[in-house]
């Protein structure tokens, strides 16, 4: 971290600063020019809060150098990280993973028997909402704890894992017990008390970017998770708030080089809620294992216009394993699997 004081700041006010920042475990370096003093600071300064020395009157500028996240950095993990998932192994250079199922469990047979489709098809993992964060709360809020025993039953058929959203650290218990993949979504990316929460168990977790997330507050989230205790967080990208209209979101594909550059986590990618429109998907989707993506999260279902939530961007089936076709010819391009 670079600090640069104001021309006049009287030598007292300087020693009292340098005091300060080795009171914090920092070492100081004081670079005295002619007309600025500057700090640098060396240690580990992603505890130091930069807006509280913005504060002191005789600070000019405060910049940082390191990243202020430390567990999710590749600079100090530069190995991939690579989570199991019961079994399915995500990041790294092992085979992309496709989670695909629908957008909420509406039944056990109907869930039943997409989960088997999509297997059929190629996909590794089922997803399906049992809790669902709905912006109109007169909407389907999903079949909840039904709609968890929906999805094991289906996991006992198919041995699928599966993949499913917690809103509330009320149902912590229940989602330990269950799930495989705990997802935390969009709406819930910086619901700080849920993420410390699902950072104290051990459960491999799906980190969503927020509706308007910066990369680096969203990594900060992975960060708290982790800085609870749990390593296994696995990124998702699943498109930003724009000012664009033809589509739900604006789905940031440049986020996964740069992901794979900053962290060591995996990241998926969620074609279906990025886009909003079935026939949108299927592009995404190779655009995404084109660019390195490590996994898929898609939208299926048997009549997406009979769906109680996200029909219009939810694939039949059979358009489904259209795609996947498609996209394992793209892995093998850039030389992985699926
Ligand atoms: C979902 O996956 O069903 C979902 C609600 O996603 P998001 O949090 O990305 O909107
Ligand atoms: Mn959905």
């Amino acid at each position: 971290m670079i600090i640069t004081l104001k021309k006049n700041a009287p030598k007292h006010e300087v020693e009292k600063l340098i005091k300060q920042f080795e009171n914090q475990g920092l070492k100081v370096n004081l670079i005295t020019g002619e007309n600025y003093n500057v700090f640098g600071l060396v240690g580990d300064t992603a505890k130091v809060d930069e807006r509280r020395i913005q504060a002191n009157e005789w600070v000019e500028n405060v910049q940082r150098i390191a990243a202020p996240y430390k567990l999710a950095n590749r600079m100090f993990h530069p190995e991939d990280s690579i989570i199991d998932v019961r079994g399915i192994k995500i990041g790294g250079n092992e085979p992309i993973v496709v989670m695909a199922g629908p957008c909420s469990v509406e039944g056990k047979t109907m869930i039943e028997n997409i989960a088997q489709e999509v297997k059929e098809a190629g996909a590794k993992m089922l997803r399906g909402g049992a809790y669902k964060p709905r912006t109109s709360p007169y909407a389907f809020q999903g079949m909840q704890s039904e709609g968890i025993k929906c999805l094991v039953n289906a996991r006992n058929k198919t041995s699928l894992p599966i993949v499913t959203e917690l809103m509330s650290a009320d149902k912590i218990d229940e989602f330990v017990e269950n799930v495989d993949l705990i997802q935390i979504g969009a709406r819930n990316m910086q619901n700080f008390d849920l993420l410390k929460a699902v950072g104290k168990i051990n459960k491999p977790i799906l980190l969503k970017r927020g509706l308007s997330a910066t990369i680096e507050e969203w990594i900060m989230s992975a960060e708290y998770i982790m800085a609870s205790g749990n390593p296994n967080v696995i990124l998702c990208e699943r498109g930003i708030r724009t000012f664009e209209k033809y589509t739900r979101n604006t789905l940031d594909v440049s986020v996964i080089p740069i992901i794979k550059e900053k962290t060591h986590l995996p990241i998926v990618i969620d074609p279906s809620h990025a886009t909003g429109d079935w026939k949108l998907v299927e592009a995404m989707s190779l655009a995404a294992i084109a660019a390195g993506a490590d996994g898929l999260i898609i939208e299926v279902h048997d009549q997406p216009d009979c769906a109680w939530s996200d029909g219009a961007q939810s694939l039949k089936p059979e358009k489904f394993a259209r795609l996947m076709k498609k996209a394992k010819a793209v892995a093998n391009a850039i030389g992985r699997e699926i």
